[in-house]
């Protein structure tokens, strides 16, 4: 088994002292191994794909927090809207209407984390700041309002820093990410409540959350490094 204890152990330490939430990514990885750290008392898990998150989900027991942390396409939201706790890369506002139709039908409010593109890549997924006014501006026929989806709550927002060995690119990234949602956890109403700040992998967690990060995406440090040819 490629669980490393003594990581998890310093590493939930480390953060539980900073109040700083842990999900411990478990994508492509054995149910033993998530398993595992649910034994020590891990309950927040993330994973990528909708299809294997269904399936450990099935598999395990269900008091684990679910966290979908992927790109989930609008046509596969239906596969986790029953029991999936947090989404955390919702990137349009169709997107979100579909979370809002599923949470719907049910019968439950599904947390979501708008996903903002703070990398200089241009693969990463998400907002850009000037979108995220216009989703708070937008009124469509259909729903209204984001505001008026009442099946989701947009609980906070998530961001992932460039591919980068410069710790300086990583950190200033990190910080816009900061400023925007200090920015919009202000204008928090009806079912937009801003707490979370979803920054930081095994990488660069160090950095994220001196730069306000108080929610950590971790998975090699834990699990071992992915095999992605094995699957
Ligand atoms: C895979 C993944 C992680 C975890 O990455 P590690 O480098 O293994 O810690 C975190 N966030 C997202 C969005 C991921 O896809």
């Amino acid at each position: 088994m490629a669980v490393n204890i003594p990581a998890y152990q310093q590493i939930k330490t480390e953060l539980d002292n900073k109040k700083v939430a842990l999900v411990a990514v478990s994508k492509t990885k054995p149910i033993e191994d998530i398993q595992a750290l649910y034994n020590l008392g891990q309950r927040d898990f993330g994973e990528n794909y909708v299809q294997e998150l269904a399936e450990k989900y099935e598999q395990l027991s269900k008091d684990i927090r679910w966290h979908f942390i992927g790109h989930l396409q609008s046509n596969k939201v239906k596969y986790i809207a029953p029991f999936v706790h947090l989404i955390h890369g919702v990137d349009s506002f169709n997107l979100l209407k579909e979370i809002n139709k599923q949470g719907l039908k049910n019968n439950r409010v599904i947390n979501c984390l708008l996903q903002i593109h703070i990398a200089k890549e241009e693969t990463k997924f998400g907002f850009a700041e000037k979108e995220l006014y216009e989703l708070n501006q937008i009124h469509d026929t259909s729903t209204s309002s984001v505001h008026e989806l009442k099946n989701i709550t947009i609980i906070g927002m998530m961001g992932m820093a460039s591919f980068s060995d410069d710790m300086n690119v990583i950190k200033n990234e990190f910080a816009s990410l900061k400023i925007i949602f200090d920015k919009y956890a202000l204008l928090s109403i009806a079912n937009c409540q801003l707490s979370i700040l979803s920054m930081g992998m095994s990488s660069d967690y160090k950095i994220a959350i001196e730069e306000g990060s108080n929610m950590v995406r971790i998975g090699s440090l834990l699990f071992g490094e992915r095999n992605y040819t094995a699957k």
